[in-house]
């Protein structure tokens, strides 16, 4: 043991999390779930979708067999859909490459889809009690801080260097409560914007708080304006009070998730309803648009207008019509989530 995983797990004994649903009937399935759930989304965000996705797919085997599309309805919300197509796509590699059985060997591990190094780390660990060591965003930040790394932990050499010193911390001896209690300190004390220093088991040592310098590490990403992009989101509706769905590409933003018509202006749009109509700027003005608003992603920003129109979807638009009710079943992407909720209470309101 070394002092700083010795005084962490003294912390972690009384005052780590022992009760996460994860935590619970430990397997390597449901440890893997929880882990890719957790990527890019805060715990108690995570716990309620992770509690219906185990309701739905309690074991691998359940996952493997089931369709993408109720995989991904009950991503639905959480975001970055990869994690969940990836997800689905790796249980079925289990399936039919490890006759159903989670593998044991990182090597094994960390190959299946959506699963890189830190992530196969705590697998191994948690789940398959292998020393194994992570470096996910909650390490990165706890050990930028602890050491006063200077440099961004994106950066590769950075990187490199908290790698090995998440090698070096990571004790021989009870590494998967360490596994748990570097990821608890990272996502209850030493937080993003608020650490509580104060209550920290492992302050006496620690170079950035000794220099009051907390709030520096790690180093931000050096800036890169995101660029912006345009789409019009088309809300077709029909007499039966249905709207008009179209399943996205695979690939691409929303890959696999059902969204509205997407167009990059209102002549598109127009001249995509109507190919035989040759000036369209009659019809333009037709269109009832709704206020704009901004969706982010990881590398762009995307301006959605969505533009509501009563009319049949031509003979050759490939999509289906669904009721608010059968959309809500649907993986849809957040902002369609809530622009059909919209829609609907706009029907129901006005009758
Ligand atoms: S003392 Fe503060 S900055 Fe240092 S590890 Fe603890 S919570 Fe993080």
């Amino acid at each position: 043991m070394n002092e700083f995983s010795d005084k962490l797990l003294q912390w972690f004994d009384h005052s780590g999390r022992h009760d996460l649903p994860w935590q619970q009937q430990q397997t390597p399935y449901r440890v893997w779930v929880s882990e890719i759930m957790l990527q890019q989304t805060q715990v108690k965000t995570v716990i309620p979708y992770y509690q219906r996705f185990m309701e739905r797919f309690p074991d691998l085997a359940t996952l493997a067999q089931a369709e993408q599309e109720d995989v991904l309805a009950h991503w639905s919300g959480l975001g970055y859909y990869a994690r969940g197509r990836n997800l689905h796509k790796a249980a079925q590699i289990i399936q039919q490459q490890h006759h159903g059985v989670f593998p044991t060997e990182f090597d094994e591990v960390v190959a299946l889809p959506g699963i890189g190094r830190s992530t196969a780390g705590a697998i191994l660990s948690m789940a398959l009690k292998q020393r194994f060591v992570i470096l996910d965003g909650n390490v990165k930040r706890v050990l930028s801080r602890f050491l006063a790394v200077a440099g961004w932990p994106g950066n590769k050499r950075i990187e490199n260097h908290l790698w090995q010193v998440a090698e070096d911390f990571t004790p021989h001896e009870r590494f998967d409560d360490y596994t748990q209690a570097i990821m608890d300190l990272g996502a209850t004390l030493c937080t993003r914007s608020k650490p509580n220093c104060q209550a920290c088991p492992v302050q006496a040592n620690c170079m950035a708080f000794k220099l009051n310098r907390v709030k520096e590490f790690p180093f931000s990403k050096p800036k890169k304006v995101k660029p912006i992009k345009q789409a019009k989101l088309l809300m077709l509706i029909n007499n039966q009070q249905q709207v008009w769905l179209e399943q996205r590409p695979q690939k691409g933003i929303w890959g696999g998730l059902w969204s509205l018509p997407q167009f990059e202006t209102d002549e598109a749009l127009v001249a995509a309803l109507n190919p035989s109509v040759k000036t369209h700027s009659e019809a333009v003005s037709s269109l009832v648009k709704w206020k704009a608003f901004r969706h982010t992603f990881s590398h762009y920003h995307l301006d959605i207008e969505p533009v509501k129109l009563v009319q049949e979807a031509p003979a050759d638009w490939q999509g289906q019509w669904h009721t608010f009710t059968q959309a809500e079943s649907l993986g849809l992407p957040a902002p369609v989530k809530l622009l059909l909720s919209q829609l609907e209470s706009e029907y129901v309101k006005n009758g």
